[in-house]
This record gives structure tokens, C-alpha cells and sequence, in this order.
């Protein structure tokens, strides 16, 4: 019988399964890609919100866009989601801007103040 170290020696470490990031070729277990690229994104961001309305290729009142919320992203989906429920209206979050539904950006602004943001109205 074969010593343990030699039963070691003898594993095969394979990469043929299991699924692997296209960018990094890591095991998706041991990927940090999605961690770094969310790091760099709150790296460039300024600590300031901007608010802005979208009305181009929209109907009706169109979106309130939230940019640069310096938050990680289970935290900015978690505020997303109080600020919909707070302007009765929904939204969704793409790559870190949150977008509301309507025209809210003195509400939004109000509310973001309140949990400590500095913001700025732009635009619109
Ligand atoms: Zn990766």
C-alpha cells in the first residue's frame, strides 16, 4: 500500500473542468476580477452623486440617473431599492448608476443627503 504522501504526490490537479473566468483563466471560485474591477471603480469615483435627469429615447418623464453613489454593489442595490420604494416608482441599477423612473431628483437629492452623500444636480 502506497504511503499517503505518495497517494499525494500521485493527484492530478486537473483545470479541464469546471468553469473558468475568460479573463483572468482562474477556477471562477478563486476569480478576484469581479472584485478588482468593482475596487477600481470606487477607486475613481470623487465622493460626489450626481443626479441627473434622462429624458433622450425615453417616454413620459423619463429616468433620474444616480451617478458615482460610492457604495460597493450589494450596498448600492440595497439603497436602489429604498430609494424606489421611497418615490413610489422603479428602476435598476447598470454598471453603479442607479436610474429611478421620473422626474424625483429633489426627493433623491433630499434622501441622499440625509444617509450622509454630498450631491449635485447636473444637467437635465
Ligand atoms: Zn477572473
Amino acid at each position: 500500500m502506497a504511503s499517503l504522501k505518495e497517494q499525494l504526490g500521485g493527484l492530478v490537479y486537473s483545470t479541464e473542468h469546471g468553469d473558468t473566468c475568460p479573463q483572468c483563466r482562474r477556477p471562477l471560485t478563486e476569480c478576484e476580477c469581479a472584485e478588482q474591477a468593482e475596487q477600481q471603480r470606487l477607486a475613481e469615483l470623487d465622493g460626489i452623486v450626481r443626479i441627473r435627469r434622462e429624458t433622450s429615447g425615453r417616454k413620459g418623464k423619463g429616468v433620474t440617473s444616480l451617478e458615482g453613489i460610492p457604495l460597493p454593489a450589494d450596498e448600492l442595490m440595497a439603497l436602489a431599492k429604498a430609494l424606489k420604494k421611497r418615490c413610489g416608482t422603479g428602476g435598476a441599477v447598470k454598471a453603479g448608476v442607479v436610474e429611478i423612473q421620473g422626474d424625483h431628483r429633489e426627493l433623491l437629492k433630499g434622501e441622499l443627503e440625509k444617509r450622509g452623500f454630498r450631491v449635485r444636480l447636473a444637467g437635465g
